[in-house]
């Protein structure tokens, strides 16, 4: 059973047209491994019994917590809720979990706000000096969609391939993350693939993995 911890926000930012990053309190002696998520909910009304699963995407030494989401404002859910909230106001965290963690050097491969595990993960590599071997493919519906391009272009230069689904875009190319995309990019199918996204793109592009002879257990993502 999951302790409740209530943290208040100290900022939020927009990354995208749908996107905020949310920086909070950080309870004492809490400890998160990168790729970790925790169940969030607004302590407010009806809302405090709708809990929502969201990934920190801060270091676990940060002094503070930080959420990147997905605001869904068709829903009238979680996230649409969030989106108005301010600064000073609280929310209620439980325990961390989660499947998605470092097992060892590989291919990060996200779609949407399924990088935000990876955007953990690959900070945590780049302040250990460990980011070496790792590469990211991206998927978004178009480029106003993409989370942090900038910071990743950074953090991993030539080895982020960023791809669009829904627009011809000048700076990316428009692909799918299929079979034959995978067949092109990747030489070595023996290192990990984690995997992060809407379920149809995780379930395509895990079959697509296994029929290029990637290992069980070389696949990681969240059950
Ligand atoms: C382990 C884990 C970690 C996650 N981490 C993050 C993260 O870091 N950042 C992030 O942005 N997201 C993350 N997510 C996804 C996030 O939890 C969901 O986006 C969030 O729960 C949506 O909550 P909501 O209340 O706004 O909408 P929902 O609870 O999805 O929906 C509210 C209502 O809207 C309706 N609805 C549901 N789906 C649809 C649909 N497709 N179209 C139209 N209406 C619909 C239903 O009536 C539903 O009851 C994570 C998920 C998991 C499992």
């Amino acid at each position: 059973m999951s302790t409740p911890h209530t943290v208040t926000i100290e900022e939020i930012e927009s990354l995208t047209p749908d996107v905020g990053r949310f920086v909070t309190t950080k309870p004492e002696n809490f400890e998160f491994k990168p790729g970790q998520a925790t169940e969030v909910s607004i302590p407010k009304d009806h809302w405090k019994d709708e809990k929502r699963p969201f990934t920190f995407s801060s270091l676990p030494e940060d002094p503070k917590l930080e959420f990147t989401i997905k605001i869904y404002p068709e829903r009238d859910g979680v996230t649409d809720r969030l989106a108005e909230l301010e600064v000073g106001e609280e929310l209620e965290i439980g325990d961390p979990w989660g499947a998605i963690t470092y097992q060892g050097p590989g291919v990060f491969i996200a779609g949407g706000a399924g990088v935000t595990p990876f955007l953990a993960i690959l900070r945590d590599l780049h302040h250990r000096g460990e980011l070496d071997g790792n590469r990211l493919i991206f998927s978004n519906d178009t480029e106003s969609d993409i989370i942090l391009a900038g910071e990743l272009k950074r953090l991993l230069g030539d080895r982020a391939l960023f791809l669009v689904t829904d627009e011809k875009s000048a700076t990316y190319p428009t692909r799918r993350i299929d079979k034959e995309l995978l067949a092109e990019q990747i030489d070595d199918f023996e290192q990990y693939f984690y995997v992060c996204g809407p379920p149809d793109m995780v379930e395509d592009v895990t079959t697509a993995l296994r029929e290029l002879g990637v290992e069980e257990e070389r696949i990681v993502t969240e059950e």
